[in-house]
């Protein structure tokens, strides 16, 4: 495709009356086509078991994506590129007339038999789908076809070699996007552009300089409705597995040759492999666990993980994890990196706290000061953008040094939100361009590191609930740190000088 040149394709959406299509991918194609980032040449077919007329289906579109039009004028016309099929995708005569339903619209809307395939709907589909789309010729086209798939990609290494081994019958290596909405977040994506654009940082991006990285992803929310998903899978499956390895995986890897997809995905498959692999006893020195209890968030009082609907009162799956992951090449030999995710904490935070070492002499020492170490936090969401916090002097302080911080904030200047993940990921997509979602490589490799993790907890006792909720998680994930010397940064707004 043209530098220039606005993509055209039939976009089939697999689960289009669902959460994922009406909440993020509705919402997302408008507004790629309000920015007039799509050609005219584009249609949707929405796919899914109830019934629903066309006027019907266009009708929720335009309702999924009121809140987030400027303009209602055009709203109109977006919905009118989309369709629906009603079809159970385990039904194999249905998709024959989903084919002759594609065939007329990619003539109607001249699509250049570009054909995407989201699959917006549970995984344990995906396998059979893929073979149906091959078996039944949807994926016999002109043009280019994609397929586009939610996680989680398997529920452990096993599980996701026989899903891609399925997948890969009807889509090559280079047709598949794995979706990792993280790595369609703004400041996920600009970690590359911190590192490699500017000279002052990438020269202290080493054991030399750095004495380690932090990598927090909090929620306040609990398991919601979801307590049948997450009971099958937990905090390491749902989020270390995929977005919390991948953001490691971005602030590790060596500096690739070119800022292409190849290039950018062989540098993470480096820092995949070089990561020490943690099994048996050794899981407890480098992991912790925790599964939420009762607490007090925003002031009002909410019950434990184990009272929550669809899940078992006994339950032993945990929605915290904290580890220390060791990146065993030249570059990161020594160098902690500490994760932590959960839900149930006291803020919701992503954000990413590098620091540095303390410098080797300290002449404030005079002044009976300590020095603060420098960070650099690159504030995921939902704030978005970067700090650098420094010791300065300030006015009429002689001789003091003081924390200072500057700050840049990407809502803050450009006035705007900034584009949804989904916004950049479903574009990427279309332009064919694939290097902010996950390879099979990166993929299997995320799961032989978390399979041990997972198998180690299976075979243990476990004492939950062991946090409260609305706390930062349980009191071994601080020890995990102490026993380096190091602590957690704080999750919510990291105010350094109380820190001292
Ligand atoms: P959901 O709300 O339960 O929607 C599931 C969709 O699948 C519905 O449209 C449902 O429609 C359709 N469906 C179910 N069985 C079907 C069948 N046999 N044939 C055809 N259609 C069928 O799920 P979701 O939250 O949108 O999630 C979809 C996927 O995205 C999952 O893999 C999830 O893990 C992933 N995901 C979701 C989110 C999110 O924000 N929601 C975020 C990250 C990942 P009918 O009942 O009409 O058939």
């Amino acid at each position: 495709m043209k530098h220039n040149e606005k993509p055209s394709a039939l976009i089939m959406i697999f689960g289009a009356t669902g959460d994922l299509a009406n909440r993020k991918l509705f919402p997302s194609l408008y507004r790629l086509f309000e920015k007039g980032n799509l050609s005219e040449n584009f249609a949707v077919i929405g796919v899914a078991r109830r019934s629903l007329s066309n006027e019907q289906f266009q009708e929720n579109v335009k309702n999924s994506v009121q809140s987030v039009a400027s303009n209602s004028n055009n709203i109109d016309e977006f919905a009118s590129h989309f369709y629906y099929h009603s079809h159970d995708v385990t039904d194999s005569d249905s998709y024959v007339a989903l084919r002759e339903m594609a065939v007329q619209l990619d003539e109607q809307y001249q699509t250049k038999g570009n054909r995407i395939f989201y699959l917006a709907m549970a995984p344990e589909f995906f396998g059979s789908i893929a073979t149906h789309l091959n078996e039944d010729g949807l994926t016999n086209v002109q043009g280019f076809k994609r397929l586009v798939i939610e996680k989680p990609f398997g529920h452990d290494l096993k599980s996701a070699k026989e899903l891609n081994n399925q997948i890969r019958t009807a889509f090559s290596e280079d047709e598949i996007y794995r979706i990792d909405h993280y790595l369609g977040k703004e400041m996920v994506r600009n970690i590359e552009v911190i590192r490699f654009a500017n000279a002052i940082f990438e020269p202290l991006w080493n054991n030399r300089y750095i004495s380690n990285i932090q990598v927090t992803s909090s929620e306040t929310l609990g398991v919601e409705e979801r307590g049948r998903y997450y009971e099958n899978s937990g905090a390491l499956r749902d989020m270390v597995q995929n977005h919390m390895l991948q953001m490691v995986a971005l602030l590790a890897m060596e500096p690739p040759i070119k800022l292409n997809t190849e290039e950018i995905r062989s540098e993470k498959v480096k820092v995949l492999r070089a990561m020490r692999s943690i099994k048996d006893d050794k899981v407890d020195k480098y992991f912790v666990r925790g599964q939420y209890g009762e607490g007090i968030l925003n002031g009002q009082k909410v019950s434990a993980y184990r009272d929550e609907q669809m899940v078992d009162p006994q339950s032993n799956t945990e929605t915290f994890v904290a580890g220390k992951l060791l990146i065993d090449n030249f570059r990161w030999a020594g160098v902690p990196f500490y994760i932590r995710t959960g839900k149930r904490m006291k803020s919701k935070s992503t954000k990413i706290v590098i620091q540095f070492k303390d410098i080797p002499m300290n002449l404030y020492y005079k002044t009976e000061q300590t020095l603060n170490p420098n960070l650099l936090v690159i504030h995921i969401q939902p704030e978005e953008g970067i700090t650098l916090h420094l010791n300065a002097q300030k006015t009429g302080n002689h001789m003091n040094a003081t924390p200072v911080k500057l700050s840049y904030s990407n809502t803050g200047i450009d006035g705007i939100n900034t584009p949804e993940a989904y916004e950049k990921l479903l574009y990427d997509c279309m332009r064919g361009d694939a290097t902010n979602f996950t390879h099979w490589d990166e993929v299997a490799l995320s799961w032989s590191f978390v399979d041990n993790i997972s198998q180690h907890w299976q075979q243990t006792q476990t004492h939950f609930p062991n946090y409260e909720s609305g706390s930062a998680g349980p009191k071994d994930s601080d020890v995990l740190l102490a026993r380096d010397g190091f602590f957690w940064w704080p999750i919510g707004d990291l105010e350094v000088e109380k820190y001292q």
